[in-house]
């Protein structure tokens, strides 16, 4: 469901072919060639806005190279967001190791990913940034389709994948 004459806009749906390196022509450290293409409702924030604001007008076939600093991207690398919580704050059948990421709940029920820094006598050291924090982005993108959001996704402020109620 590919509308040809459509370009990036507010309230379109995005399919985007993209790979991602730490330097240009650097090694691939993500990449969805191989996969589904991303899907995303373009102006909601459900990409990060250094790359979300550098596909407004692109059409289907367009590809380009995006740079996304860190603060158009997952924000500087904070030495202070870590946190050692106890042992028993996790389910005791739980194998934690270093590089996990875990969900947790803020307080307004908000999921957000975190990651085990050092597992410790005293505790867990918890890493509260973005494992891409403080990076600078090359990207190379593509648009693999765009199609109108439908009446809920627009309610919703993100896209569905056909079949998924969420
Ligand atoms: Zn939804």
């Amino acid at each position: 469901m590919t509308d040809t004459e459509l370009t990036v806009a507010d309230g379109l749906v995005v399919s985007l072919d993209y790979t991602l390196r730490f330097d240009e022509g650097g090694e691939v450290v993500d990449t969805s060639a191989g996969q589904e293409p991303l899907e995303f409702l373009q102006g909601q924030g459900q990409i990060i806005p250094g790359l979300e604001q550098a596909l407004y007008g692109m059409a289907v076939g367009d590809e380009k190279d995006v740079t996304v600093v860190p603060a158009d991207g997952y924000g500087d690398f904070n030495p202070e967001a870590f946190q050692v919580v106890p042992h028993d704050a996790f389910p005791p059948d739980m194998s934690l190791t270093p590089g996990m990421g875990l969900h947790m709940r803020d307080n307004s029920g908000q999921v957000f990913e975190v990651y085990v820094a050092d597992v410790r006598p005293d505790g867990v050291l918890l890493d509260f940034n973005h494992p891409l924090a403080g990076k600078t982005l090359y990207f190379n993108v593509k648009i693999a389709g765009l199609r109108s959001a439908t009446d809920e996704e627009l309610t919703h402020g993100h896209a569905h994948s056909p079949g998924d109620e969420q």
